[in-house]
This record gives C-alpha cells, structure tokens and sequence, in this order.
C-alpha cells in the first residue's frame, strides 16, 4: 500500500490592479457579463468571459429558470455558446466574477461541480490548458493554471475507449 498525494499550485493577486493588463480587460468583460443574468431567484448573479485561441472574446452569464434544476451556470452558458460560435477554436483563459443581493463580492468563486466537469470536457477537446482567472467585485483574484487541477480523477473522454 502507498499514499498518493494531488496537489497544485495557483496565483494569488491582491487585487485586479496587479494583474496583466490582458487578465485585467478579461476579468471586467466577465464583471460585464454579470448585468446579463437572470438569476430572480437566487439573486446570485454570475459573468464568465473567455478569450479563444482565435483572439475573439465570449462572454456567458447564470441563466435561472422556475424549475430551479433547469437553470444553468455562466461557464457552460459560455462555454456552450463558444463550441457553437467557434467549434475549432480552443479556450486559452476564462474570468468569472459575480455578485449579488446577499453577498459581498470581495473573494473569488470557483465553478460548481458541474461546470468543472464542463471546463474539463473544453481542455481536453481544446487539447490544451484553459487558464482560470476568479474574483469577485473587489478583493483577491486567484488564478488558476489549468481546468485538471480543480478536477482531480476527472471522468474523461479517454475513459469511453
Ligand atoms: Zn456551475
């Protein structure tokens, strides 16, 4: 028996003002991205922006829906709407940012489960790395190197043969 251990390193900004000018334009298109939500219900509202490997930028935003498991989040709005626009583009970097009625927007989110496994599915058809920039409103921006550290075991196409 042995012990294996999964660890991964990612970048801690103290605020958007220390990032690349390039991060920085991309992280307020994803702020942008945020007056498109629909979120009536949760009033948590969520903007994605990705810029491809073809230099175009494609923003994404929570969509909610009555039947509340319908509703879908800002990285797969954006990610579907990537593949659809742009199917041979890769995805180089993807922002989120957020906020909404009762919460204070001072910290970087992270994608659900869910989107995680989405993101996974775009790296690996993108064939390469798809960065993470996350922050809020204010505060500290994370970023992370690539989609497979959050997703440790991840299920992958390679999987199904
Ligand atoms: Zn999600």
């Amino acid at each position: 028996m042995k012990h294996n251990r999964v660890e991964f390193s990612y970048s801690v900004y103290e605020n958007a003002s220390e990032l690349a000018p390039a991060d920085a334009a991309l992280l307020d298109s994803a702020r942008e991205a945020i007056t498109q939500a629909y979120a009536p219900y949760s009033k948590f509202r969520v903007g994605a922006a990705a810029v491809l490997s073809n230099g175009v930028t494609v923003t994404g935003s929570n969509q909610e829906n009555a039947s509340y498991p319908v509703g879908i989040c800002a990285e797969r709005t954006l990610l579907a709407s990537a593949a659809h626009q742009f199917p041979d583009a890769a995805i180089d970097t993807l922002a989120v940012s957020y906020d909404g009625d009762f919460v204070k927007s001072d910290h970087p989110i992270s994608p659900c489960g869910m989107c995680r496994q989405s993101l996974q599915e775009a790296e690996t058809r993108g064939g390469r790395p798809i960065r993470l920039i996350l922050a809020g409103q204010e505060g500290e921006v994370f970023i992370i190197n690539t989609i497979a550290d959050l997703l440790p075991f991840a299920f992958t196409p390679t999987e199904l043969g």
